[in-house]
């Protein structure tokens, strides 16, 4: 099981120019700040990757049509927000969701606005009101199916990639989205630019990259077409989106342009 959050600060605005300024390392990614113990990876592993072979197999448009319901009680939420996020994993598809145990809610300032590792997803009171509550969601939803649904096997045996402590297996289809910018869970391929990534906020640590990159690919999808065909990179993640997640459905979203020399900071807020 992975243990680390993911997630956006607020405070990340004031460090974002910085980092990208200097190209520093990693400044911060998300920390543990709880640790949650559902259940064993090393137990479920096999029974994880045979479900998820199973599950990419599936016509990924016979998954979204069943009526939605998640293990996790959404019942301490406002009704618009549980609705909202249930269409959210109507988008995904539930069955990649299904790691996803327990949402609760936080009303500390210094914490971000939510946070999720594969079973877990937190919410920051004030956030579900957010203009950009849906933007979030998806991130947090990619980080479940980052770190929940696509899973490697113990087996397998560990790669150099990381999720805090715990190792990323080398059979976990992740691997293959991390390696396009990635040497490892901190350090960015030498040859790496700016502009491999979707977002400022994608080029914190892998995790991010791929969360920034579903939420790309979902609420932008014309913006990420237009990128990925001017950037090889980019290319590889559109595709490995595309293909390994969504079997071949590509969203009818954003806009018809986009500058393929800036970046946002921050995929949620725009
Ligand atoms: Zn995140």
């Amino acid at each position: 099981m992975k243990f680390i959050f993911r997630f956006l600060l607020g405070f990340i605005y004031f460090f974002s120019g910085f980092y990208l300024a200097h190209d520093l390392p990693i400044l911060f990614t998300e920390k543990s700040l709880e640790k949650v113990n559902i259940f064993s990876a090393a137990q479920e592993n096999k029974l994880v990757q045979k479900k998820v072979k199973k599950s990419l197999k599936n016509n990924h448009k016979s998954n979204i049509k069943k009526k939605c319901s998640l293990k996790a009680d959404l019942s301490i939420l406002p009704a618009e927000n549980r609705k909202k996020i249930l269409k959210i994993a109507q988008i995904f598809g539930c069955d990649k969701l299904r790691s996803l145990r327990k949402i609760e809610l936080y009303s500390d300032q210094d914490l971000p606005r939510a946070l999720a590792n594969g079973n877990l997803l937190k919410i920051r009171q004030d956030a579900l009101t957010l203009p950009e509550f849906e933007n979030l969601i998806i991130h947090e939803f990619s980080h479940v199916i980052d770190l929940g649904f696509l899973r490697g096997s113990f087996e397998s045996g560990e790669s150099n990639f990381k999720d805090g402590s715990l190792p990323v297996f080398k059979n976990d289809l992740s691997l293959q989205f991390y390696k396009i910018s990635w040497e490892d869970s901190e350090t960015k391929k030498s040859e790496s630019d700016q502009l491999d990534f979707v977002t400022g906020y994608a080029q914190t640590d892998p995790f991010e990259d791929f969360a920034e990159s579903m939420l790309f690919y979902i609420k932008h999808n014309r913006e990420f077409r237009i990128l990925a065909k001017n950037n090889k990179k980019l290319r590889k993640k559109f595709n490995f989106i595309q293909k390994k997640i969504f079997a071949g459905k590509i969203f009818k979203t954003g806009k018809n342009f986009i500058n393929p020399q800036e970046r946002s900071w921050d995929a949620t807020k725009i």
